[in-house]
């Protein structure tokens, strides 16, 4: 059998876009609060509306990504104290509530003992095979560095929990935009080898605002999947 070609997406016509990235740009602006730090998974909210995660590597911007997708500074704490975050942070958005965002902990640091980097990953496997409301996980990776052994292990421990998720690459501003690119759809091959990864990645920066309307998108997407 030839290769067949199979036929993309055809692109959206742009006045659906800019409806799209309107309508989730004032989701973001609306009512969104922080409800509670969980440090165990019994101290989560009753699971009643859709979730979406945010996790990544310690340090890979994620306090960060969060303030500016909500447009709110203080809202998520910036570079935390390796270690000491162990705690789901859940996020209430609307009014009357229509989702939640969590925060999970960070992963990966250097200097992370052994029994913090297992009390992570048994935190986050039960929570991620548990959730029934967890819609997709936003998996963040810096662009500068693109996917770690530490990232892939993580890929696997989500493809392992079937939860969906989304590569988005974070501190696009450091790099050339031509380098930008070509991490992207590095990362999107390689993503497109993981059964629960969802096939576009999305390079963002938190400083310069880049990305961050189609993040939203992305969000107001996955919510309603
Ligand atoms: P977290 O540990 O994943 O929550 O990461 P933070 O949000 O605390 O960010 C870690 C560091 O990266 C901080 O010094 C941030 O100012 C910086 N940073 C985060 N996002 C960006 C970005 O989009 N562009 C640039 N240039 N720096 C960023």
């Amino acid at each position: 059998m030839t290769d067949i070609d199979l036929p993309s997406d055809p692109p959206e016509d742009p006045r659906a876009l800019a409806r799209r990235l309107e309508d989730a740009r004032r989701v973001f602006a609306g009512p969104l609060d922080f409800l509670l730090s969980a440090p165990k998974l019994e101290f989560l909210p009753e699971p009643r509306v859709p979730e979406i995660a945010f996790a990544g590597r310690s340090n890979v911007g994620k306090s960060s990504l969060l303030n500016a997708l909500t447009g709110r500074q203080g809202l998520a704490r910036t570079s935390n104290t390796p270690g000491r975050t162990q705690e789901l942070n859940v996020f209430n958005v609307g009014e009357p509530l229509s989702f939640r965002l969590i925060d999970m902990p960070g992963y990966g640091y250097a200097e992370a003992p052994k029994d913090i980097v297992r009390a992570w990953q048994n935190l986050v496997f039960d929570f991620l095979r548990g959730r029934a409301v967890l819609k997709r996980v936003l998996l963040l990776i810096d662009a500068r560095h693109g996917l770690k052994p530490v990232d892939l292990d993580i890929l696997k421990l989500l493809d392992k929990a079937a939860v969906s998720y989304q590569i988005v690459l974070t501190k696009g501003d450091k790099i050339k935009p031509t380098e930008l690119e070509a991490t992207r759809l590095k990362v999107e091959a390689q993503a497109r080898t993981h059964p629960a990864a969802f096939p576009t990645v999305l390079a963002t920066s938190s400083e310069k605002g880049e990305g961050i309307p189609e993040l939203r998108a992305a969000v107001m997407a996955a919510v309603t999947a």
